[in-house]
């Protein structure tokens, strides 16, 4: 419970300026603090004109990139460009939109393909987002493995959407999930973890990074060791894609889910990997135009991968887009990125837990970029009410993922979050306006 899993401070506001000093100075002496990473982070904050509006008066401070991220210009352009230039449905006219059209669309399949490791674009689905890959594999690969008294291992840090596709398949067939416990840190006890293993164990979905605690998960050995028992694991990639560099070669995952709008691609776009054998087996899920070779009215032959799980016309302008933030992710170099973000994070958590009265939920050894905390005596909406009042976008409420704030005995956070575009001044702007409000409040 919460006793064990806080940094609570009781220094006052003057100390905490020199808390904040001493932070300053220690991370100025690594490289993401020097002067042309700075110069860096401005450039690439001109791709996000959206960064520039005044909200109330003040600079917008964007920290809700767990929620969505900002788009940069390339990404809004590649939209544009879609509907001006070469608006066309894929895979289905002999005419230069239609091949135009459909040569981004499988470019994009790539580009995703590339990024995340997999060796084959067969094994790249387009889809509407995270949610939705994950209620095809339960209803696809779960609902042809999940019988009776069978479990599905789902780990207590599960965002929502990781969570009621599985439950709803339970219901279906009488089986039962069995959460994965965590530590007071917010991370997986693996000691644990392997215990739940019976031959009843037909499914793990455990997400790489947690929405709420930020927590990286340690997929590979989660993976092995679900493989040493002969099960399989869906990876939830939503919160990990955008700040970890992902090769699902080498974690192994069976499948792995992706949120486009997550990682600077539109909203509407998201992407399911599969294991070529695995989504070769499985039945697919809708039915309707764009999936089939033949269709009789007692009979129909599907397409082969990837087409088979695509049922109608696809999210074609959102899906290129989405290769277009691809494209800007790599440009900027994932590891830069990857540097970048895990300063601001150890930034942010030493100057939020100075905050007299704060208290930090998510103390992972291995964290990134999720920084969520309570303050006495003021709610989370509050707060965060009040931030807004200066421009800052921070998130509160039980994210999507109420077990794991039941473990804490919450039900309610906030949360700030970190994208590649934020800046040690967006924390200052953060901390100052909590210390600010808090003793107002
Ligand atoms: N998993 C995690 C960890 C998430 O944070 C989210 C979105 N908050 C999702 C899945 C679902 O993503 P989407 O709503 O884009 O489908």
């Amino acid at each position: 419970m919460i006793a064990n899993n806080y940094y609570h401070n009781s220094i006052n506001e003057a100390d905490y300026y020199f808390v904040k000093q001493q932070c300053e100075n220690t991370f100025k002496q690594n490289k993401f603090s020097e002067g042309d990473q700075n110069i860096k982070i401005r450039n690439i904050r001109k791709d996000f004109p959206i960064l520039e509006r005044k909200i109330n008066g003040y600079n917008l401070v964007w920290l809700d990139n767990a929620a969505t991220t900002q788009k940069p210009l390339c990404v809004t352009e590649s939209l544009n460009r879609y509907y001006k230039e070469y608006n066309s449905n894929v895979h289905r006219g002999a005419h230069t939109l239609a091949k135009e059209a459909t040569e981004e669309y499988e470019s994009a399949r790539k580009k995703v393909q590339k990024f995340i490791g997999s060796s084959s674009p067969e094994e790249i689905i387009f889809l509407r987002g995270a949610t939705e890959a994950i209620n095809l594999v339960a209803n696809t690969y779960g609902n042809m493995i999940i019988n009776g008294q069978d479990e599905i291992l789902v780990s207590q840090m599960e965002h929502h959407s990781n969570i009621v596709p599985w439950q709803m398949l339970c219901h279906k067939k009488g089986s039962r999930i069995v959460p994965i416990p965590i530590n007071d840190k917010g991370e997986i006890i693996l000691e644990e973890y392997e215990k739940l293993f019976s031959p009843r164990t037909k499914m793990v979905a455990i997400t790489q990074v947690s929405n709420v605690l930020g927590t990286i998960n340690p997929i590979r050995e989660i993976v092995a060791i679900a493989h040493s028992h002969g099960v399989c694991v869906l990876v939830d990639g939503a919160q990990a894609a955008p700040h970890l560099s992902t090769d699902v070669r080498e974690l192994d995952a069976d499948f792995y889910t992706l949120s486009g709008h997550k990682m600077y691609g539109p909203t509407g776009i998201g992407v399911l990997y599969g294991k070529k054998a695995l989504l070769d087996s499985m039945p697919p899920w809708q039915g309707g135009g764009g999936m089939i070779k033949d269709v009789d009215f007692d009979k129909t032959v599907y397409m082969d991968l990837p087409y088979k799980f695509e049922a109608g016309t696809g999210n074609i302008a959102d899906a290129v887009a989405l290769g277009t933030a691809v494209d800007y992710i790599e440009e900027i170099g994932m590891n830069n990125i990857e540097c970048h973000e895990q300063e601001l994070t150890k930034y942010a958590m030493e100057a939020l837990s100075a905050i007299k009265g704060s208290y930090t939920i998510g103390n992972a050894y291995n964290k990134t970029s999720v920084l969520s905390f309570i303050l006495d005596g003021v709610s989370p909406q509050k707060m965060a009410e009040l931030l807004d009042s200066e421009g800052i976008a921070v998130r509160a409420g039980h994210h999507c993922a109420q077990p794991v704030l039941k473990h804490f005995g919450l039900s309610s956070t906030l949360r700030a979050s970190i994208g590649l575009y934020n800046t040690y001044e967006d924390i200052d702007a953060l901390v100052k306006g909590i210390i600010k409000h808090r003793y107002k409040s």
